[in-house]
């Protein structure tokens, strides 16, 4: 199984280092060319107006857009969230730069900003499971179409969500412990390789 983690800028290597934990190759992306024989991808978190400027300068979003939309599994997370969300609520500095969208999620891009900058909190995972995750000038999810899932809270509030193959959380999940995430992706992408050979 191979995934990749889009390496522009951001938590790339973390990613990488718990991907490969986890015994998948692991395939640094920084052209369209690179997303084909992806089983999965990440997109890390880092700033995502520095992002999708990187990403407009080698003209990834139309590619990366294709291949989610043909079911490629991917998980974005604090940057890569906002990357992904149908909405920003504070996107002005994002303008004129496109994102890649498709996961029905309305998100404030600083919205856990000030004295939640960067904090551990506590999460409760929709399975019954605890944990904590790490956030870091986080987004905050303000809003979930009625098709997403929601995967952990941090008390009443949405911090990772689902929808299909689209995974994506607020907090860092490559900097605490808690594998979960990254393993889903995993099954994710083991079962779209089985439906590809099937
Ligand atoms: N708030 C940042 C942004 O807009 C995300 C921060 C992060 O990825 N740690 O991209």
């Amino acid at each position: 199984m191979r995934i990749g983690v889009l390496a522009l800028q951001g938590a790339v290597s973390e990613h990488g280092d718990r991907l490969a934990s986890l015994g998948v190759e692991v395939a640094l992306v920084r052209r369209p060319a690179q997303l084909a024989d992806l089983d999965g991808l990440v997109l890390p978190g880092g700033e995502s107006t520095t992002m999708a400027r990187l990403c407009a300068q080698v003209d990834l979003v139309p590619a990366l857009r294709e291949r989610i939309a043909d079911g490629l599994p991917v998980l974005g997370t604090c940057a890569g969230l906002v990357m992904l969300a149908d909405e920003v609520r504070d996107g002005a500095a994002l303008q004129g730069f496109d994102r890649i969208g498709g996961l029905p999620v309305s998100v404030r891009r600083n919205g856990f900003g000030g004295q939640l900058a960067s904090a551990e909190l506590p999460l409760h995972w929709a399975d019954g499971g605890a944990g904590s995750g790490v956030f870091i000038r986080a987004p905050r999810i303000e809003e979930v179409g009625p098709e997403v899932e929601v995967l952990a809270r941090w008390g009443d509030e949405a911090v990772a969500v689902r929808r299909d193959r689209i995974l994506a959380a607020s907090f860092h999940p490559e900097l605490s412990s808690d594998t979960r995430l990254h393993e889903l992706l995993c099954e994710l992408a083991a079962e779209s390789m089985d439906r590809l050979a099937g």
